[in-house]
């Protein structure tokens, strides 16, 4: 039965929680009716661009030809069977390919259900082969301030200290080793401290964990791509694992396919999700080398003390092996290039204007930094009117559009960032 959209709201208000939120939210969220390429429909009418990708994910936009194609053909096969015991085409294709694309080294896959699902898996991995090789006390981790790895509780744990509120959390949360945040450009004192700190905590240190290059949803910062080669030394020459998460970064956002690109270096592990059904369904990967997976195959337990319900889901592996087929052309370096020289034009500009902190563009990833927090509710509610969809967080006001967001489109979410900024 069709609901009106102040039955539908009021029952949002009343029963649904929506993210970092109390119950019920600040203000109501919008209501969206379908999407189409780059734009969300919304219940009233309104057609928005969709600056936020869907937080990352909806790389090739939305309801596209091939991907739906994907998901209608798999329904028809099968849309889940369980993965213990039993294993399918759509899944080995999946790993298959993701092997051949990550960077050489990493040749297992473990499935899972969700970014920080994933983020969980790798550090068992890491404490798992530790443990393996004769190295117990090697418990903890280490990374950066700035980062963010998901939302639960070990994931947490390597977040942000201030922006992850671990103060909520002291007694509750192993407390892990944080360098300080790494700056934008290269600055060889920070990457000596960084060697530093790594060597003087290597004896209880399983792994480092880092996003690669751009630190998302804990600042929307970037760094200098040396102190991955940095962290790729230090933890070599220390027999500590590398720890890359790629869930918000890969599949092309920053310019290259993985951001490790960048720095031309291989983890021992690596994150995906995010991107990888191109927003269709919620699917995320832990790769690893194959040093990795024979340490924990031969120590205590015999295997990967980790199997969740929905493991490599059919109907997942099937839209993402479309998603990665509509990347295997290329072409997606040349959309991003576009973007990425959209949002610089358009960005730069907004600089000079009271309140804004600063302006950075990486690949297909825009943000404005304010002086202060932003009003969110005021900036969104300004973008809307503009037609583009954003959600800022903090003191940031940022887009990472759809890789099919023609250059119209880039210019539309450019002015929902300058509406959002002079409403924010
Ligand atoms: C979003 C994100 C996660 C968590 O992924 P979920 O699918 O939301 O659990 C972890 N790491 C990074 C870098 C992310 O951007």
């Amino acid at each position: 039965m069709k609901k009106g959209v102040p039955e539908l709201l009021a029952l949002d208000r009343a029963h649904v929680w929506h993210p970092y939120g109390p119950m019920p939210g600040r203000s109501d969220p919008y209501l969206v009716e379908s999407a189409r390429g780059v734009r969300l429909r919304l219940f009233d009418g309104r057609e928005i661009v969709d600056g936020m990708s869907s937080w990352w994910a909806a790389i090739h936009g939305y309801r596209h030809p091939v991907l739906d194609a994907a998901l209608a053909e798999q329904a028809g096969r099968m849309s889940h069977v369980m993965f213990g015991g039993l294993t399918h085409q759509p899944a080995i294709d999946l790993a298959s390919t993701l092997v051949e694309l990550a960077p050489d080294g990493l040749e297992h896959v473990f499935l899972c259900d969700s970014g920080s699902i994933s983020v969980e898996v790798a550090i068992k991995m890491a404490l798992q082969a530790q443990l393996a090789r004769g190295h117990p006390a090697r418990r903890r981790l280490l990374t950066w301030r700035g980062g963010y790895h998901g939302d639960t509780f070990h994931p947490m744990t390597v977040c942000d200290p201030d922006g992850g509120m671990h103060s909520l959390w002291t007694g509750v949360l192993p407390v892990q080793v944080f360098a300080q945040a790494p700056p934008a450009e290269f600055d060889p004192g920070y990457a000596a401290e960084l060697e530093a700190l790594v060597e003087r905590h290597a004896g209880e240190v399983a792994a480092v964990i880092v996003e690669p290059v751009v630190q998302g949803a804990g600042g929307m910062r970037f760094h200098h791509p040396e102190y991955l080669r940095v962290l790729r030394r230090a933890t070599e020459a220390n027999g500590i694992f590398l720890i890359l998460d790629e869930i918000a970064t890969g599949f092309g956002r920053t310019g290259e396919f993985f951001a490790a690109e960048h720095a031309g270096i291989s983890p021992d592990i690596m994150c995906v999700g995010k991107a990888l059904t191109g927003g269709y369904l919620t699917l995320a990967a832990a790769l690893c080398t194959g040093e990795v997976a024979a340490a924990i195959s031969a120590g205590a337990g015999g295997g990967l003390a980790h199997g969740p319900t929905f493991m490599g889901n059919p109907l997942a592996c099937a839209v993402a092996n479309a998603s990665l087929g509509l990347l295997a052309d290329g072409t997606w370096r040349a959309r991003v290039r576009a973007i990425e020289n959209g949002l610089r034009g358009g960005l730069e500009p907004l600089r000079d204007i009271p309140g804004v902190a600063d302006v950075r563009v990486l690949g297909a990833i825009g943000v404005v930094q304010l002086d202060h927090p932003v009003e969110m509710a005021a900036a969104t509610a300004a973008a809307v009117a503009e037609g583009v969809w954003l959600r800022p967080f903090r003191d940031l006001i940022y887009t990472m559009p759809p890789y099919v967001a023609d250059d119209e489109d880039v210019s539309r979410i450019v002015a929902g960032i300058a509406a959002a900024v002079a409403a924010g």
